[in-house]
C-alpha cells in the first residue's frame, strides 16, 4: 500500500476528526477502518449526537468549550450538513435535595470557564420546554448546549478529509504495529503493509487489541450502550433534555423523531463486532422518558439500536503519546461522551502530531496518567 506519513487507525468520529486535521495542516495521512465507518454497533454509528459542555470535569470540559467553538462554524468549515442545532440543553432534578449538588456542578462549571450554565427553576424550564413534567422543580440550563447527527458528522470529517487529500481504505483491518528499532515503520493489512513515520490509534473499544500488539496495556473496556427513536411528531422539543438519577437523554431530532439515550445497556460480544439490543432497556428507558415528557404516552417506538464504546477508568478520555514508543498516540476512552469532542480531539491531536508536542489542554488526559494505576499501565 502507498506510504504515509500518519496512518490513523478507526475511522468514527474521533479518528476522522484527527484524520481531517492532519490533511488540512498538509500532513499526508491515510485512515484505516475495518468497515466503512460509520458502521452499525460502533459507538460513532450508534452515538446519540448530544454536543453538550455541561456536566463534564477537568480537562474534558477545557475540550468541550474549545469543541464548541469549532461546532460553530463546523458545517460550513466541512460543507456539510451535519443538522447541528445549539438551542440548548436542561438537566432537570424532580427533588429539591438535590438542588445543593446541581448548584455545587454548576459553580464548577462556571469557574471552568462555561459561563452559559446556570440554574432554572422549573417554571422558566417549562417556558422553554412547554411539555415538560410538572414534577420538575429546577435544572442546569446550558443555551450553548445542543446536538448533531452523529453520522452525517463522522462522514463530513471523512469527505473534507478526502478533499484535502488524506487517503480512506475502509474495509482495511490493522492486523499489527510493525516495529523496528522501538519505532514505528508500517501498519500491517490484509492488503499488506502501510509504511509510515506515526499511529494514531482510534479504534474505540478495539484500541486494547491493538495496544496488546504493542506490549501495552492500559484500563479501557468496552461497554455496549442502546438507543431507541419514536415515529415522526410535531416539533415541539428544541433542547436536549437529561434528568438526574434516571439515566435519560432526550432529544427531538429535525426528522421529527424523539431520540431517548442516556446510558441504557445493551449487550454482546465485542470481540466479534456484534451487538443487540436488550428489550428490558427499551421498556425501562421509555417509563423514564414518559415522566419527563407525560405528553409522550402512547407514542409508538419503530427503532432501537446499539454500539460499542470505549470507557477509561475514570471516565475521561485517553489522548496523547504512547510512553516507551515513538510514534504511536492514542485517541480512546471517550466513556459515552466523545461525539462532542471531536472536533477539538481532531485539532488537539493532529497540533501534537504537527508540533511534535502534546498540548497542554491534552497533558491530563494522557495515557501516562495511569502509570501506577493497580489496574494497569502502559508497559512499552
Ligand atoms: C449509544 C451511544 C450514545 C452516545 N451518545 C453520546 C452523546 O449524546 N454525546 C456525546 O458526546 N457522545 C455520545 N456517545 C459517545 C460517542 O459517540 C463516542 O465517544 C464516539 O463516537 C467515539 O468515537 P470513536 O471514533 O472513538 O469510536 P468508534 O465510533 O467506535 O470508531 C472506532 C472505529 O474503529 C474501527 N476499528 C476497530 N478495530 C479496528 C482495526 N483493527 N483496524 C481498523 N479499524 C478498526 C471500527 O470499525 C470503528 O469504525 C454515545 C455513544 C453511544 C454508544
Amino acid at each position: 500500500m502507498k506510504a504515509a506519513e500518519v496512518v490513523v487507525i478507526g475511522g468514527g468520529v474521533i479518528g476522522s476528526a484527527i484524520a481531517y486535521n492532519l490533511a488540512k495542516a498538509g500532513v499526508d495521512v491515510a485512515l484505516c477502518d475495518r468497515a466503512h465507518p460509520p458502521a452499525g454497533g460502533t459507538a460513532s454509528g450508534a452515538s446519540a449526537g448530544g454536543v453538550r459542555q455541561q456536566n463534564r470535569v477537568g480537562a474534558e470540559l477545557d475540550l468541550a468549550l474549545r469543541a464548541i467553538a469549532i461546532w460553530r462554524d463546523l458545517e460550513s468549515e466541512l460543507d456539510a450538513d451535519l443538522l447541528y442545532r445549539r438551542d440548548g440543553m436542561a438537566i432537570c432534578i424532580d427533588d429539591e435535595r438535590l438542588l445543593p449538588a446541581l448548584r455545587r456542578r454548576i459553580d464548577g462549571e462556571r469557574a471552568g470557564g462555561l459561563l452559559d450554565v446556570r440554574l432554572a427553576d422549573g417554571d422558566e424550564l417549562r417556558r422553554i420546554v412547554p411539555d415538560l413534567s410538572r414534577e420538575i422543580v429546577a435544572g442546569s440550563w446550558c443555551e450553548s448546549d445542543g446536538h448533531a447527527d452523529p453520522i452525517r458528522t463522522t462522514i463530513g470529517f471523512q469527505r473534507a478529509a478526502g478533499a484535502r487529500g488524506a487517503r480512506i481504505h475502509p474495509d482495511t483491518p490493522a492486523l499489527d504495529v510493525l516495529r523496528a528499532g522501538g519505532r514505528v515503520q508500517a501498519v500491517l493489512t490484509p492488503q499488506g503493509p502501510l509504511p509510515c513515520r506515526t499511529v494514531v490509534l482510534a479504534a474505540g473499544p478495539w484500541t486494547p487489541a491493538l495496544l496488546k500488539k504493542l506490549g501495552c496495556e492500559l484500563p479501557i473496556r468496552p461497554g455496549c450502550l442502546q438507543m431507541q427513536a419514536t415515529a415522526a411528531m410535531p416539533a415541539r422539543l428544541r433542547p436536549v433534555l437529561g434528568w438526574v438519577g434516571h439515566g435519560i437523554s432526550l432529544k427531538q431530532v429535525p426528522g421529527g423523531a424523539y431520540v431517548v439515550g442516556g446510558g441504557w445497556p445493551g449487550r454482546g460480544e465485542p470481540e466479534r463486532y456484534q451487538a443487540d439490543v436488550i428489550p428490558e432497556s427499551m421498556r425501562k428507558s421509555a417509563a423514564v422518558v414518559v415522566g419527563l415528557i407525560p405528553a409522550l404516552v402512547g407514542v409508538p417506538v419503530v427503532r432501537a439500536w446499539v454500539g460499542w464504546e470505549s470507557f477509561s477508568e475514570d471516565d475521561q478520555p485517553v489522548i496523547g503519546a504512547l510512553p516507551g514508543i515513538e510514534g504511536v498516540l492514542i485517541a480512546a476512552g471517550f466513556s459515552g461522551h466523545g461525539f462532542a469532542l471531536a472536533p477539538a480531539v481532531g485539532e488537539q491531536v493532529a497540533r501534537a502530531v504537527v508540533g511534535g508536542k502534546i498540548p497542554d489542554v491534552l497533558r491530563p488526559v494522557g495515557p501516562d496518567r495511569f502509570a501506577a494505576s493497580p489496574a494497569g499501565g502502559a508497559k512499552a
